[in-house]
């Protein structure tokens, strides 16, 4: 495209303009009138050239073939996902220390108490922690999967890359505002550390495929490529909500019941107008996309507290689990009363559950994130944790 001189005649790079997040020098190049020989075409078995202009292909149809092309973008999903997760896991490690040295006035007048004395505070930041175990699990799993998969299950391992992709990401934003938030002030300015994460997600969330187009095709795929789940047991009120076996059916319940409803939405359109059919399907084949995902990266969870031997870990782990579990079934409560997968009375448990496994699981808040190994050198250069 250039020699010493620049680049060559009929081709032009523009460099766009500048963006937030990490800077990333972006460009377009455009050819104009360039005529390329033959051999500079990529070529593989899924496209070849002949001299005589045809094109020859292992892959019959034109969409296959793109998606084929495309296809190497998988593993930048996994890479998009772990940079999201390492900074996320490190926006929590940062916003744990701070609530523990940040101290505020208390209720005995000239005794100052840390942040994370308050439940509004160390609640909000376990449940993101919950989260980002889970999140780490899952991409662990999923990246041991893509690496072992066969020719044979290769569409099978891409969608489970796309849906934890997505799921990753979206989940990132939001855990790194929510540590931007509970820091204040201070962590608007950079140099703290945090300011920036939102925006890495941002670029995240986009790049190798924007999530919501990657979810859709992934959905449309499973509504009859995917195994329904099997009917789940109804609730008896016997059960109880720190069950991990219990509250894991209720996501088992949810993706059933999307799915189920994917499957009818998308018959109930023209046979003639696909676009139709797909717009009625669309919600519920998304809701059955995230319960797949989230019920995998439970599997994960539940996986990496069977490889822990330490009782005291175990224990802690199990709860972070549960409370994972939780919140979950929390958000889809009013579905699974329906779907029976909860009694009214779990329902109305839920609230004093989550409290007292909060209450449990708010002295560990620091080993936990201490867990993630974000070197202490950066932790000390942030000006936050370190003056008063
Ligand atoms: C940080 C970053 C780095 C990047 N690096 C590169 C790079 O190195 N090389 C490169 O070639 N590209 C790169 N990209 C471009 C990137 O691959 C695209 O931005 C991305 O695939 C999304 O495409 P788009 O921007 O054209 O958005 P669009 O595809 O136009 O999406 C816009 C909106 O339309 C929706 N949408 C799109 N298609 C569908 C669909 N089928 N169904 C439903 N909704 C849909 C999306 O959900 C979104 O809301 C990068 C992007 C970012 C953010």
């Amino acid at each position: 495209m250039s020699d010493d001189r620049g680049t060559l005649p009929g081709i032009t790079v523009t460099v766009l303009p500048e963006r937030v997040g990490s800077p990333v020098d972006h460009c377009v190049t455009s050819f104009d009138h360039v005529r390329l020989p033959r051999t500079a075409l990529i070529q593989g078995e899924h496209g070849q050239l002949r001299p005589d202009g045809s094109l020859t292909s292992s892959v019959d149809s034109a969409r296959k073939r793109f998606l084929h092309a495309i296809g190497r973008v998988t593993v930048g999903k996994l890479c998009m996902s772990a940079s999201t997760l390492g900074g996320c896991r490190a926006a929590l490690a940062i916003a744990v220390r701070y609530a523990h040295t940040r101290t505020i006035s208390g209720p005995v007048a000239g005794r100052r108490v840390p942040l994370a004395a308050h439940r509004s505070h160390h609640a909000r930041l376990l449940e993101r922690v919950a989260t980002a175990y889970a999140m780490t699990f899952l991409h662990r799993e999923v990246t041991d999967h893509w690496i072992t998969h066969t020719p044979t299950d290769r569409p099978a391992a891409e969608r489970l890359v796309a849906l934890a992709k997505g799921w990753i990401t979206w989940q990132a934003r939001e855990i790194v505002t929510e540590s931007r938030e509970r820091c204040g002030a201070r962590a608007l300015f950079p140099v703290n550390g945090l300011a920036e994460y939102p925006a890495n997600a941002d670029g995240a969330i986009t790049a190798e495929g924007d999530n919501l187009a990657i979810w859709c095709k992934a959905a449309a795929d499973m509504i009859f490529g995917h195994t329904l789940a099997p009917e789940p047991l109804p609730a008896t009120g016997r059960e109880s909500l720190t069950d991990p076996a219990f509250l894991r059916r209720g996501i088992t319940a949810a993706e059933r019941h999307w799915h189920a409803g994917a499957r009818s939405d998308l018959r109930s359109g023209e046979a003639d107008d696909a676009l139709g059919r797909w717009n009625n399907a669309s919600a519920s084949a998304l809701n059955l996309a995230e319960a797949y995902i989230i019920g995998q990266a439970a599997e994960a969870f539940a996986t990496a507290i069977t490889r822990t031997t330490a009782a005291g870990t175990r224990a802690a782990l199990t709860d972070l689990y549960v409370l994972f579990l939780l919140d979950q079934v929390d958000s889809r409560s009013g579905l699974l009363l329906a779907e029976g997968a909860l009694t009214r009375d779990h329902v109305r448990a839920l609230p004093r559950t989550r409290h007292l496994l909060i209450t449990r699981l708010a002295p560990h808040l620091p080993a936990l994130t201490d867990a993630f190994s974000v070197p202490q050198e950066h932790l000390s250069s942030l000006p936050m944790l370190t003056a008063p």
